[in-house]
Parts: C-alpha cells; sequence; structure tokens
C-alpha cells in the first residue's frame, strides 16, 4: 500500500486514471490537508509585512523569521534598495520580453561580468531564477544517450531538469562517494557523456557535500561535474564564493550554479564555467531563449549585493559573514545544548527531525504560537517517511533573536513535541 507522502509525492495523479484533471488535484489537495490535520494549512499562513530581513508580521503579530535565506539580510541593505529604486525609475519595471528577443541591457552584462570576476570564471550566463537556471544548463549540457547522476538530496529544480533532458538519470546515496563510484561502474554510458550533479550546501538538512571525495572519483572516472551552490553563495568560503572555495575544490569543478534568491536576495541565477564556447548556451538553453529577462533594478540590486559580499572580510567581526557564522555557530550549539540533534554541522541552514508529518506539523504551528517562524519539510520537499523543521539563519539576526529562537525549542520540546 502506499503511503499518503508517497501518494502527494505525484502517485496519486496516476492512480485515479477515471478522475478527471481537476478531480486530481483536489484529492492531491485533501491528502495533503490529511496529511498535515488540524489547526489550519501552515502553507497558507498570510505574512502580513516584512519589516525587516528576519523580522516581519505573520496574521497580526510580530515574528521572527528563521526561515527566509537571507543570509546576509542584503534584501533591506539600504545600497541595494537604493540601487534598485534608481533603475526602477529610470529603467521602468521590467525588461518585457526575453534577453534574445528584446536585447541586452547594459545591467544583464554587467552583472554577468562581475559574477564571473567574483568567481575567476571565463564566462557565466544569468537566468530568471535558479530553477531556471538548472534547468537551461542541465537540458543543454546532457540529452538522450548521456547521463545524470545525482546526489539523492538534490533539490527539486535540479531532479526535474535531469528528467526533462532526456539523458539516463541516476541517483546515488547522499554523500556517498563509493556509491557513485558503482553507478559508474554499472553505467553503459561513456563517463565522457555523463554529467554528476551534486550542492555545495544542502538546502534542507544543511549539511555540506563531500566536494574532494565525490570530484575524485568524477574526476578519476573522466565525467564533468556540476555544483549548486544556491545555499553557499556568498554565505562559504574565505571571500564568499561557496563551497567549492571552501573545500579548496574551485579549479576542479567544470560548472557553477547559484541563485540571486538567497545571499542577494533577489531573484535570478547564474552558471559560471572555465569551458570555451559556453556561450553556445544562450543559443540552446530554453530557459534562457524563452522567457522574460531580469528587470533592470532586481540586476541592480543583485550587483549592489555582489559589491557589498565582495568587499566584506571575514576576518572583521563588524562584517556580514563573520556576523552569520557567529549567529549560525550559536543557534547549532544552543540546540545541541539543549537536547536538540540538529543535522550537519553549524552553518547557514539546518534541520531537526520529527519524522512524522503531523508531528513536525504541529511542532511548526507552536513555534510561530511562539513568534518564531522556520520552515516546515514535508514531502515533496524531502523524501516519504522524513518530517522535518528547517531553520536558516541570518546576518540580520541579533543576539536576543538567536535567543529567543532558542527558547522556543526549549519550549516545545517542554511541551513534548520531540518525545514522540
Ligand atoms: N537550487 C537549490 C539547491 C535551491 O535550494 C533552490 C531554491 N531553494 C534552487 C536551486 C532554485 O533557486 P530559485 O529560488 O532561484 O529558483
Amino acid at each position: 500500500m502506499k503511503s499518503e507522502a508517497g501518494a502527494l509525492t505525484g502517485d496519486v495523479a496516476h492512480s485515479r486514471p477515471d478522475g478527471s484533471l481537476m478531480d486530481r488535484i483536489s484529492a492531491t489537495n485533501q491528502l495533503a490537508l490529511r496529511m498535515i490535520r488540524g489547526g489550519g494549512n501552515p502553507f497558507a499562513v498570510q505574512i502580513d509585512k516584512m519589516i525587516s530581513p528576519v523580522e516581519a508580521i505573520v496574521e497580526g503579530r510580530p515574528t521572527l523569521m528563521f526561515g527566509t535565506n537571507s543570509y546576509l539580510g542584503l534584501n533591506f541593505h539600504p545600497a541595494c534598495i537604493e540601487a534598485a529604486g534608481e533603475a526602477l525609475r529610470d529603467q521602468g519595471t521590467g525588461s518585457t520580453a526575453s534577453r534574445a528577443a528584446s536585447g541586452n541591457h547594459s545591467g544583464h552584462v554587467a552583472l554577468e561580468k562581475e559574477i564571473a570576476a567574483f568567481l575567476d570564471r571565463r564566462d557565466v550566463v544569468i537566468f530568471s531564477t535558479g530553477f531556471l537556471a538548472n534547468l537551461g544548463v542541465l537540458t543543454a549540457l546532457a540529452g538522450e544517450g548521456d547521463a545524470i547522476f545525482l546526489d539523492a538530496h538534490c533539490h527539486a529544480s535540479v531532479r526535474d531538469a535531469a528528467r526533462l533532458s532526456g539523458a539516463t538519470v541516476r541517483i546515488f546515496t547522499h554523500n556517498d562517494a563509493q556509491a557513485l563510484d558503482a553507478l559508474f561502474a554499472a553505467s553503459p554510458i561513456a563517463p565522457a557523456r555523463t554529467l554528476v550533479v551534486v550542492e555545495g550546501l544542502y538546502s534542507v538538512w544543511g549539511d555540506l557535500a563531500d566536494l574532494p571525495a565525490i570530484i575524485a572519483v568524477t574526476r578519476r572516472r573522466g565525467a564533468l561535474i556540476m555544483v549548486d551552490e544556491a545555499h553557499a553563495f556568498g554565505t562559504l568560503g574565505t571571500h564568499g564564493k561557496g563551497a567549492c572555495e571552501a573545500m579548496g575544490v574551485e579549479p576542479e569543478v567544470d560548472v557553477i550554479v547559484g541563485t540571486f534568491s538567497k545571499s542577494l536576495g533577489v531573484i535570478g541565477g547564474f552558471c559560471a564555467t572555465h569551458a570555451p564556447g559556453f556561450e553556445g548556451l544562450r543559443f540552446k538553453a530554453r530557459s534562457y531563449l524563452f522567457t522574460a529577462s531580469l528587470p533592470p533594478s532586481i540586476v541592480a540590486s543583485a550587483r549592489a549585493a555582489l559589491e557589498i559580499i565582495a568587499s566584506d572580510d571575514l576576518n572583521d567581526p563588524e562584517g556580514i559573514r563573520a556576523r552569520l557564522w557567529v549567529n549560525a555557530r550559536t543557534l547549532h550549539q544552543g540546540l545541541i545544548d539543549r537536547g536538540f540533534k540538529p543535522n550537519g554541522s553549524p552553518g547557514p541552514v539546518g534541520a531537526v527531525r520529527l519524522n512524522r508529518v503531523d508531528l513536525a506539523t504541529n511542532a511548526w504551528r507552536a513555534m510561530l504560537r511562539l513568534g518564531i517562524y522556520v520552515n516546515l519539510m514535508i514531502p515533496p520537499a524531502i523524501s516519504r517517511h522524513e518530517a522535518a523543521l528547517r531553520y536558516s539563519v541570518s546576518a540580520a539576526h541579533s543576539d536576543q533573536h538567536i535567543q529567543r529562537a532558542l527558547d522556543a525549542f526549549e519550549a516545545i520540546r517542554r511541551e513534548g513535541h520531540f518525545d514522540q
């Protein structure tokens, strides 16, 4: 018998061949509501207003946000707001078409050059979201007759892109270089036609990829490797370039993908490579060719944010990344001191497991009642039979904010949410 979580991840659409298309959606809705049981739908909770990167009014109540992914708080930085406002007034609200159709704005070209300089890569192509960057890169790089090997914890955008590429997709046990090696051994497809995809810092559980081991296998086998740095760009490494920088493996990585929606505080995505001729992506990636390019205000704000990150010094205790890491370590250690087992090492992302959707949902509601918004993780965002409270830390959190989050975790433990 299929579990409810299994049904939610998509099986339901195929288990009711006689149902109408609309029936399938409403069946999924009913299943979801049954899974999260009682007390209203967490995914319908309304944020009335953001007041700062980490403070909001949620359903009329002041709330501290521990789930925004605004790791550096730059979505409220005066320089970013100023740059966006100026571009908005000077250049209008949107680009209104794709770059292939209506041309490259100077800001698009400048941002690509600036990311390339920051990452020390030959070519950068920007996309309208990180999802579209993964979609464009994977479908342009691989197709029928090729193979894509994915870490089991890769983001939905990577999985969907791999599937849509038409390549043979194989998934290896999370962070297990030997399991990756076994995929190569069993694959009838030549390594030269195989792409390995991992994340630098995993988006839900907050652990780091074992990049040295995974790259060693990929290199030995003669395949290409792509690292999605969505959560590590701006947060990890001496200069904030990401997990590849932090682990000293940058030169070994063929393609880096990232997003502007986290550390940069806006929206957009990019891919960066050293490969000559990668410009051809602009003719092949349909998610680049056939969707509107980023609005000037977003580009201006992303550029201002990148400039702030590039000039930030990790050794400066007043710097934003130093602040982020103090907060990340304090929260992680504070949770351990209170008897929790946060997943992964201290960092911008963490999670505590509850392993049942209804328990996790109740714990999530209890946190919100205490004025702390974390991320409720249930399928299909994570695999079946898993549930967790995920949190993201920001440089914009104060010591008091971190303490209040810890107090709330302690209180919900006392209420019995973690003892089942
Ligand atoms: N990759 C990863 C690892 C992500 O976590 C996300 C978004 N959470 C994306 C890609 C997609 O990024 P975007 O929100 O810019 O579409």
